[in-house]
């Protein structure tokens, strides 16, 4: 990937880091999609700007600092095992 396109989604992601950041606290809960911690959690890049992926808030999710730097480049999508905050409907 071009390094001019690495540079803008990186923008694109300080542009709306916390607006971000807010919406997927609120879908999944302040915690680490992997771990659950609430310690310095992080926007991690489920695919990587580095292999292609974008800054878009499909392609993130929650990890705290610890996990982020274990993950490193590799693509991992933890979202799975962050159950969604339930909406209080009764089954
Ligand atoms: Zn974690």
């Amino acid at each position: 990937m071009p390094p001019q396109v690495k540079r803008r989604e990186r923008a694109i992601l300080r542009a709306n880091y916390a607006a971000w950041q807010t919406t997927l606290v609120e879908k999944y809960g302040e915690r680490c999609a992997n771990c659950g911690s609430a310690k310095s959690l992080t926007l991690d890049h489920v695919l990587p700007i580095a292999r292609g992926g974008r800054s878009t808030l499909e392609n993130l999710q929650l990890l705290c600092g610890a996990c982020n730097r274990i993950k490193g480049k590799l693509r991992v999508d933890c979202r799975q095992l962050a159950q969604p905050k339930s909406t209080g409907d009764k089954l």
